[in-house]
């Protein structure tokens, strides 16, 4: 299927690896432009150049923590005038109710929905006046079914959930769509960290840990980054100008609910 979006302007943040690069390949295989982001300017680099060089599409590196301010302007002032903003970082921690004090749910709420709302923020104007825009924003599971080890990230994305819900209204009148995937678990660095945590905790090796948590899963295995970037493609597409504000989740059926 053509997506209908070839020679338009993406920045993809926290793309070097895993779900953002799934993302970010995706695009570039519909024959986006991107600005690809992450903090370790090594395995960011080489991300860049494999999709250059695979897609024939212009990848601008900016090497940045994007949950600062001025992580966020750099990487919005290499992308310019953006058409397609997919906004990640890295997770909170894992942890007991017990653990977190203000300063733990500061930096949570930073990374996870006050990095998200400044860069949707600062994107929609351009977006709005062009008439045309797409955002997709990498959340979790945990917003439809909260994580009990991950309270951070359980409030974090809630708000974000919450903004969006809002937001994405106001702005589809201008041809721009806001939504948000939810990832269940997916076979990326993130996934074995939190199985390493598990296998810690309960005192079982990794490959266990893994293979219990695939027993939870209806579909029997971890989602793979190139089926979520396809998902984030296609939200981004032409054809998906009449989702607005939806919260999409792509999690094997782990998540047991109807709606
Ligand atoms: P990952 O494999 O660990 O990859 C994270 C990517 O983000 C890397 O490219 C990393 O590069 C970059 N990054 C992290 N923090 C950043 C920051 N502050 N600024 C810029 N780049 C940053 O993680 P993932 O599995 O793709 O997870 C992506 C998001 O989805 C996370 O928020 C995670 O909590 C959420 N999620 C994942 C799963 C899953 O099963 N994988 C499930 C639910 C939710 P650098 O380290 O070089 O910056």
């Amino acid at each position: 299927m053509d997506l209908g979006i070839r020679g338009k302007r993406a920045l993809v943040c926290a793309s070097s690896k895993g779900l953002g690069l799934g993302c970010a390949e995706k695009l570039a295989e519909a024959g986006v432009d991107l600005v690809m982001n992450a903090r370790s300017e090594g395995p960011l680099t080489e991300a860049a150049d494999r999709l250059r060089d695979a897609y024939g599409v212009e990848v601008t590196a900016v090497a940045a923590d994007i949950t600062t301010e001025e992580g966020r302007a750099e990487a919005l002032s290499a992308a310019g005038e953006l058409d397609i903003l997919v906004t990640n970082a890295g997770g909170p921690p894992p942890g007991l109710w017990s653990d977190w004090d203000r300063d733990d749910f500061i930096k949570a709420l930073d990374g996870n929905m006050l990095t998200p709302i400044a860069l949707i923020k600062a994107s929609l104007p351009g977006m709005m006046d062009r008439g045309w825009g797409r955002v997709v924003n990498i959340t979790s599971q945990s917003v439809k079914a909260p994580i009990p080890a991950l309270g951070l990230s359980n409030s974090a994305r809630a708000g974000l959930t919450g903004y969006v819900a809002g937001t994405s209204r106001q702005v589809a009148p201008c041809g721009v769509t806001i939504n948000n995937i939810l990832p269940g678990i997916h076979a990326t660095d993130r996934a074995s960290s939190l199985d390493a945590n598990v296998a810690k905790t309960q005192g079982i090796s990794l490959a266990e840990a893994q293979a219990n948590r695939e027993a939870t899963i209806p579909a029997r295995r971890y989602g793979t980054r190139e089926e979520f970037g396809a998902v984030c493609a296609f939200l981004c597409s032409q054809h998906a100008g009449f989702i607005v504000g939806q919260n999409i989740l792509l999690d094997g059926g782990g998540v047991n609910a109807t709606l």
